[in-house]
């Protein structure tokens, strides 16, 4: 943002101001702080590129002005669709129309097209919020798109408690990076930031840490002390933090695994689950139980994993990039009877991932990041018992 103001040739400086807003996008959550009502409402901003002295959202940025929103593109037939809830929006960036709902409506400039992105007009983007009923106040002003949005509601009474898992610890030093760095010692600061961010977010949640300084536990400890805090009736979820490390320096980004559902992994868990379920004497009705309850922890924490994801990518921005959200046979995963996640937050062998990982800013987009994923989480948990 700052760069708009230097005299630069625009289509550089188109490119700065692009690469350079989606950082500053998303330093949303600690943008226009207004303390008293941070609860209730969310306030982002969204720097506008200029192009030939009109101002353009980029889509990856429209997608972030509220969760429900989803655009897509296709290139190949240059033709863009977007969606919230049931209404529509088709557009093509060779025309001066669109398509909401059934009807064709005229613009002046649909669009563009540059080797970074897809940027909408700002004439568009207040079209689309009106035509589509997202439920966002907004605003422009001459840089940015200003928006106000709920903040998706954590049903957080559901939730008793998180147990923060950092990976490694004490002999185990786990990954090694640059400059000797260990994966244990990252793990541990990021989980205790993680926890700092839970805490201020999620006040009635109880949460426990497998280790709050260097010491070392085994794999099957982890999940065994989260699962002691799972009975009578409470509800909570497990969190591993992990770095990654590979022998191609170039390798980078971050991935959200959640078990790989297998015929062992199904059984040794439903085994545990029908464990837990002494109290009921009929066989026939634990097993049962035990499948029931290893396919929704098996779905819930597919969710975990999808939500925290994107909440990492929403708020990392670029940081360290999104890989993936993958499904894998972690050991720390395999014997939780809750939604369990393990995040790989960035490669220890790559020299960028490396400097994020140690960054103040980082740790605090990562905490943030991870806890709005866990509130989106919990609000789909309380819509889908609706
Ligand atoms: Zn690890």
């Amino acid at each position: 943002m700052r760069l708009q103001k230097l005299q630069l040739p625009m289509h550089y400086l188109f490119k700065i101001s692009f690469r350079l807003g989606i950082a500053a996008v998303i330093a949303a959550g600690s943008f226009l702080p207004a303390k008293s009502d941070q609860r209730e409402k969310e306030r982002l901003r969204f720097t506008l590129v200029q192009i030939d002295q009109r101002a353009y959202l980029s889509l990856a940025n429209l997608r972030r002005v509220h969760p429900g929103l989803q655009a897509s593109f296709d290139k190949g037939e240059a033709q863009g669709e977007l969606r919230y809830q049931k209404r529509i929006i088709l557009f093509r960036l060779d025309e001066s129309q669109y398509q909401s709902q059934s009807e064709i409506r005229e613009l002046d400039d649909v669009g563009a097209i540059e080797d970074d992105g897809i940027f909408l007009s700002r004439e568009f983007v207040e079209e689309i919020l009106t035509e589509l009923s997202v439920p966002v106040s907004y605003r422009f002003n001459r840089n940015n798109l200003l928006v106000v949005r709920d903040k998706p509601r954590a049903t957080t009474e559901k939730l008793d408690f998180i147990y923060i898992d950092a990976g490694h610890g004490g002999k185990d030093s786990g990954a090694l990076g640059y400059f000797d760095v260990n994966e244990k010692d990252i793990t541990l600061t990021l989980a205790h930031a993680l926890r700092a961010q839970l805490k201020a977010d999620f006040p009635h949640v109880q949460l426990y840490m497998t280790r709050s300084g260097d010491r070392f536990i085994r794999l099957e400890k982890r999940s065994d002390l989260a699962n002691r805090r799972n009975d009578k009736g409470r509800f909570g979820i497990f969190v591993s933090i992990h770095c990654n490390s590979t022998l191609s320096p170039r390798v980078k980004g971050f991935e959200v695994y959640y078990l790989a559902q297998n015929p062992d992994n199904s059984k040794t868990r439903q085994l545990m689950l029908r464990e837990n379920l002494k109290f009921e004497s009929s066989s026939y009705i634990r097993k049962l139980t035990s499948q029931l309850m290893n396919a929704q922890i098996q779905r819930e924490s597919k969710t975990l994993a999808r939500q925290v994801f994107s909440g990492m990518a929403n708020r990392l921005d670029g940081m360290i990039k999104p890989r993936k959200v993958k499904k894998a046979d972690f050991a720390v995963l395999r014997g939780s009877l809750m939604p369990a996640i393990l995040i790989e937050t960035g490669y220890l062998t790559n020299r960028d991932d490396l400097k994020r990982l140690n960054s103040v800013e980082y740790r605090k987009a990562f905490a943030e990041g991870v806890s709005r994923g866990i509130g989106v989480f919990l609000s789909e948990l309380a819509k889908a018992e609706k």
